[in-house]
């Protein structure tokens, strides 16, 4: 059986009454210092144009070592990696004019932690943080309610995050190898179409549509957007104002995804289904740099829909296949004959050679889930 290394994320909130003073000026200052060495990392990206850890490990590491000789260096490593992967999303949304800065300002709420910069202790509810000078502090953890799924599981890396209400919490990484079951041209599957405003699902049996309403989300928060252009004239504020509605749309639309995928494995797991069959989107890339940007968002979020059934589906044992997505909206399921749009209604496609008529995202699903037997097919014969 293949196996594959997932990871789950655990979240402890740490016991500040339990720190003392000392404990907590430490973890002030490498909040602070943290916050300027990944803002200087990000200047440097900027200014070169670069979103490789290498290139910005290779300038700056010994620079910053000197600068800051008593801060563990791993802190400059993960910081290196934490600049690169901030500008990298940045660069990725300023594509999608869905940035309206220049560049991006590290707001210093996370630290990143690799394996040589935390030490934890589930059984006895402590963690130790390295800080200055060589020194650790161990701080308390509350007791959260997922430790008993951790404890077979491998320690990744975590992540130290203060949030607005000054509240501290140490998110860890776990890892956990899973089995997959052999896949192949015996499978059932569940083929998944994302359109604007549903995510619609099944296979050859039955087809199932979640309405996401992301369209109209969109649209909404777009004017909004622009009555905060039009209204707001002090250009600080109004960044603010944009990245924060910038930011509750997307954890909106992200909200909706969990749910979809969750929705699509419990149909998947009663059906007994092992694969989910996607499009692949890399089919696109060329393009990437067209002018229509709306197509650009769509597959923007639509790639981020598939990393979340994706990792879902890993972590239920179920496989994802991502297949050739062309023609999969023009060419009859039953007869491989071209499509027309149906005069019986708007989303309606029939077939021009067996008289087939259906809703078009029935028809994407229905060719996703052939493709899938087809693609395995080929891959028997050489
Ligand atoms: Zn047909």
């Amino acid at each position: 059986m293949p196996v594959e290394e997932i990871s789950l994320t655990a979240s402890f909130k740490i016991d500040l009454t339990d720190a003392d003073e000392a404990a907590i000026s430490e973890i002030h200052r490498l909040f602070a210092e943290y916050r300027k060495i990944v803002n200087e990392l990000i200047e440097y990206a900027h200014s070169h144009r670069t979103t490789s850890f290498t290139s910005l490990h290779y300038a700056k590491y010994y620079e910053l070592r000197q600068r800051y000789p008593t801060l563990p260096s791993h802190y400059i490593d993960t910081a290196c990696r934490h600049a690169a992967s901030i500008y990298k999303s940045f660069l990725e949304l300023k594509k999608l004019g869905m940035c309206e800065r220049e560049k991006p300002i590290f707001k210093g709420r996370t630290i990143w932690l690799d394996n040589h910069l935390f030490k934890l202790d589930v059984e006895g509810w402590r963690a130790s943080i390295a800080v200055h000078g060589g020194g650790w502090v161990t701080l308390r953890l509350l007791h959260g309610r997922y430790h008993d799924k951790f404890k077979d599981m491998k320690l990744g890396e975590a992540q130290l995050v203060l949030r607005d209400d000054g509240n501290l919490y140490l998110n860890v990484a776990f890892r956990r190898a899973v089995a997959l079951p052999e896949v192949g041209a015996d499978a059932k599957v569940i083929a998944v179409d994302v359109n604007e405003n549903a995510i619609v699902y099944g296979n050859d049996d039955f087809i199932e549509r979640f309405e996401t309403d992301e369209g109209i989300i969109r649209t909404r928060y777009f004017l909004k957007r622009r009555q905060i252009q039009s209204r707001i004239r002090g250009r600080g504020l109004r960044a603010r104002l944009l990245g924060k509605y910038r930011g509750r749309e997307w954890r909106r639309i992200r909200e909706i995804y969990y749910r979809a995928a969750k929705g699509i494995i419990n149909k998947a797991r009663e059906v007994g289904a092992a694969v989910i069959v996607m499009e692949d989107l890399e089919v696109y890339k060329e393009d990437k740099d067209s002018k229509e940007l709306n197509g650009r968002i769509h597959r923007w979020s639509y790639r981020r829909f598939q990393q979340i059934l994706e990792y879902q589906a890993r972590l239920h044992g179920l496989d994802v296949k991502y297949v050739d997505p062309a023609y999969t909206s023009s060419v009859c399921p039953v007869c491989g004959g071209g499509l027309d749009l149906s005069p019986n209604g708007r989303r309606l496609k029939r077939c021009q050679r067996c008289g087939l008529e259906e809703d078009r995202d029935v028809i994407a699903v229905k060719n996703l889930t052939k493709r899938y037997y087809e693609e395995c097919m080929d891959a028997k014969t050489p």
